[in-house]
């Protein structure tokens, strides 16, 4: 029986997950990744190793619906009748916020599960999602050690300053101030930085995670300074249903002036707003791509996405006093070549040096000097789930031997 580490990552009707083995002294190492989708519908069932080859499916009928809780324990026999019999020894989640008091993953227990409760107002779309499947394990496999991997945590250090609004101090008890998002993705590119330039990895770099959700961050000396996202993960850059920062006025228009209900209000900036709502077209960068050139809205789309993009590197550049490097990660900052081109040729006072060749290739080098440099480097927010959660157990081990 072989021990593995399973990382989910739970949305309202999805559930993905990754089965790592855990190799003595190396790093967690990938088997299979796979998703349930569909839940409670039709759902489907698909698994992949870790080139992506599938081996095997399944699909549940309308009439016979399942939920999270059956998909998890479709999970764990899955894993113990597919070939050599693998067995769950923890499980790492990804859990949306860790609000002020986490600033590191945490060992689950129903405190915990209580103080993550407690946070669903600040994160009301993910938040719940990702508790769920805390609970049924709790539930089903009691014992199971679950470990939550926040995706908040990376930024705790940031300066008092960066992370407050300018709004009365009371707003900042209640937990009102910028938090950060995509933290397991910036902890990942932070993590590999050396391995493609060790003076980047010690400098003043601006990461772009660029996905259906978009943020950036500057990274100096490997830690967060300054993150485009604050409050929720609607600030900031527009992404690809999400409107990024708009004047807090508008919010009040739409409640007094258009009578839309807080709930509508919310649906229109988290769902139809980004790239879908200005194109009209599509939230899938591939799809505004292909039509970009006869499609007048599809073009605006993209250009006020890159527009942004140079926006907030300046003023992330500015928190960083200079910048040495841009790195590219996520759906599009790793794919569309058309995209990084943009964002740097829109950015001459940055003074990149774009190889396009380079860039065509998919890097990871697509800068090079005299200038700052800029890569191409795919993210792993699974990995970082899963070395967390593997050091969170050795950290449980050591201190029950000492
Ligand atoms: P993610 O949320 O990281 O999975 O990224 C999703 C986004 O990446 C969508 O907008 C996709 O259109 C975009 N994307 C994925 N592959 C490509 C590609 N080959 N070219 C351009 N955009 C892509």
């Amino acid at each position: 029986m072989i021990p593995v580490l399973i990382v989910l990552n739970a949305g309202s009707s999805s559930l993905k997950f990754q089965v790592f083995d855990m190799p003595d002294g190396a790093e967690p190492e990938l088997v299979w990744k796979g998703l349930y989708e569909g839940l409670g519908g039709s759902a489907h069932f698909i698994v992949k190793d870790a080139s992506g080859a599938p081996l095997d499916e399944m699909t549940w009928s309308s009439g016979d619906p399942i939920g999270h809780e059956e998909a998890l324990m479709h999970l764990v026999s899955w894993l113990s009748r597919f070939r050599e019999e693998r067995r769950p020894i923890a499980i790492g989640h990804r859990v949306v916020h860790g609000g002020d008091a986490f600033s590191k993953p945490v060992l689950v227990d129903d405190g915990v599960i209580q103080r993550l409760e407690a946070l669903v107002p600040l994160a009301p779309l993910h938040q719940p999602h990702n508790l769920e499947p805390i609970r049924i394990v709790r539930r089903r496999l009691p014992g199971m050690p679950q470990v939550a991997c926040f995706d908040t945590a990376f930024h705790q250090t940031q300066s008092d300053i960066a992370t407050l609004f300018a709004l009365p101090s009371g707003m900042r008890e209640r937990g009102v101030r910028r938090y950060g998002f995509h933290g397991l993705s910036y902890d990942y590119i932070s993590s590999v930085l050396k391995d493609y330039d060790p003076r980047l990895a010690a400098g003043r770099v601006v990461v772009a995670h660029l996905g259906n959700g978009a943020s950036l961050c500057a990274l100096n000396g490997g830690t967060s300074v300054a993150t485009t996202m604050g409050f929720s993960a609607l600030d900031g850059l527009p992404m690809g249903t999400r409107c990024g920062a708009i004047d807090a006025g508008i919010v009040f228009y739409m409640l007094r002036e258009m009578k839309l209900s807080p709930e509508d209000a919310e649906r229109m900036l988290y769902t139809k707003s980004g790239l879908l709502g200005v194109s009209g077209i599509s939230n899938d960068m591939r799809i505004l791509r292909s039509k970009a050139k006869g499609d007048v809205n599809a073009k605006r789309a993209i250009d006020l996405f890159v527009y942004r993009i140079g926006r907030e590197i300046g003023s992330l550049v500015a928190a960083l006093g200079g910048i040495d490097g841009l790195v590219f990660t996520a759906g599009i900052g790793e794919n569309d070549v058309a995209t990084r081109a943009e964002v740097m040729t829109g950015l001459p006072w940055a003074g990149f040096n774009l190889h396009e060749a380079a860039n065509s290739a998919g890097g990871p080098q697509i800068a090079f000097g005299p200038g700052p440099t800029a890569w191409v480097i795919p993210t792993n927010e699974e990995l970082v789930i899963a070395r967390q959660t593997r050091s969170v157990l050795d950290a449980g081990q050591a201190r029950l031997a000492s």
